[in-house]
């Protein structure tokens, strides 16, 4: 708690790091405390207020805040219309969210490899996917990186498929359309998702949010969230099928204030990068994440990949040996194909989605957060070098 609320960073002590932490400070708290003495604690002015503030910065109509980034898309999902034996095209290197949401309306989620330098869907493994049961593509901006979107548009317009945009883990990225121009990450399907879990860019506590262009979509999630109900109809009134997705006032004056601090989290969160960029250069077997023309990164996590690494036993036993140093670090992602449900449910195995398990094997989360600090980011570069090297010797 107490490094959680400092106001300057932190000169700590740099051992036994974290894997993310929230940047909240004085402002957030003060924002959370005014809510309370309010007594409107649901469906108020932050609500309105922060839903606004999102949709300009994304560039979009309109904002639909939830409890979760996970309530998002399913809102997603369902407003699209997707149902039972639709095919959806999706990545299997990613959060399991993004997959789960087409298991709870029953659509099959087939999956298509990913690039192996950008991490993101490979659009030829995805036109190779369709089938005539296929409605929708679900494209992710995995760590921040936005997909191929320009290619992901025109395939979807050419094969009449809707886009999601499940942009959870990027607020803040760009992608360069053909024209020059730039578009913010969410913006670039039908629908797009944040999420604000607190390892996330901003958080809410728990909380996500829906953007689009689209008035049907919006309408409908803004219905969904709260009971089935219609804006402006009665408390009683359901004309459909809802949920209680909503974020509580108390979340959304917390968001409000993360926004308005926004560009200075995400620089902050780009300079942390770029100092592992610095201290990581010349490991031998670490290769860092790199920027490409055109898509410009929001910095979720900071993950290097052990090139020499084949095997999950293997990546199992340098994650062991970087915490007994010390350091928090995880695997992001193990595939979703192998996670049980969907080994159960769609029979899927070893081998299927060969460029992801060869990923994955390599992967590693570092410390990420805006208050590491240059020594922290030292400190763990010199875990990671002693690490590799003990593993060799
Ligand atoms: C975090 C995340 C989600 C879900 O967000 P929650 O708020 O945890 O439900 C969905 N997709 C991706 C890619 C994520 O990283």
């Amino acid at each position: 708690m107490e490094r959680a609320v400092a106001e300057r960073p932190s000169t700590a002590p740099v051992k036994g790091l974290e894997l993310s932490a929230p940047d909240i400070t004085s402002a957030e708290i003060a924002a959370v405390t005014e809510v309370l003495r309010t007594g409107r604690l649901s469906l108020g002015p932050k609500l309105a207020e922060f839903e606004r503030r999102v949709a300009d910065y994304v560039g979009v109509r309109h904002a639909v805040a939830v409890n979760s980034g996970t309530s998002a898309l399913h809102l997603i999902v369902r407003a699209l219309g997707l149902k039972e034996a639709d095919e959806v095209i999706t990545t299997p290197f990613s959060f399991i969210a993004s997959a789960n949401c087409l298991l709870y309306e029953r659509v099959r989620p087939v999956f298509a490899d990913i690039e192996p330098d950008t991490l993101n869907l490979d659009i030829s493994r995805v036109a190779a996917a369709i089938t005539p049961r296929t409605r929708a593509l679900l494209a992710v901006d995995v760590f921040g990186r936005p997909a191929a979107w320009g290619e992901l548009r025109a395939l979807a317009r050419e094969r009449g498929l809707a886009l999601i945009e499940d942009s959870c883990e990027a607020l803040g990225a760009r992608y360069q359309r053909a024209d020059g121009t730039w578009a913010m990450a969410g913006a670039l399907g039908d629908a797009g998702c944040f999420a604000f879990y607190p390892n996330k860019q901003i958080t809410t506590g728990e909380g996500g949010m829906i953007v689009t262009d689209r008035d049907d979509l919006a309408a409908l999630c803004r219905s969904m969230r709260n009971q089935g109900r219609d804006e402006g109809a009665g408390w009683l009134q359901h004309a459909r099928l809802g949920y209680n997705y909503r974020l509580s006032e108390v979340n959304c004056a917390l968001g409000l204030v993360q926004m308005q601090r926004l560009d200075e989290i995400l620089a902050a969160r780009r300079q942390v990068a770029q100092w592992y960029e610095e201290a990581l250069a010349g490991i031998p077997g670490v290769e860092t994440p790199q920027a490409r023309p055109g898509k410009e990164i929001s910095w979720f996590v900071y993950v290097v990949r052990v090139t020499g690494c084949t095997s999950r036993e293997e990546l199992e036993t340098i994650l062991t040996g970087l915490r007994a140093r010390g350091v928090a670090c995880s695997n992001y992602f193990p595939p979703i194909h192998l996670q049980p449900p969907y080994r159960t449910a769609f029979g899927y195995g070893e081998g299927d989605f060969p460029v992801t398990e060869a990923v994955s094997c390599q992967t590693v989360a570092l410390p990420f957060y805006t208050r590491l600090g240059r020594e922290g980011v030292m400190w763990v570069a010199e875990q990671v070098r002693a690490g590799l090297a003990s593993r060799e010797g």
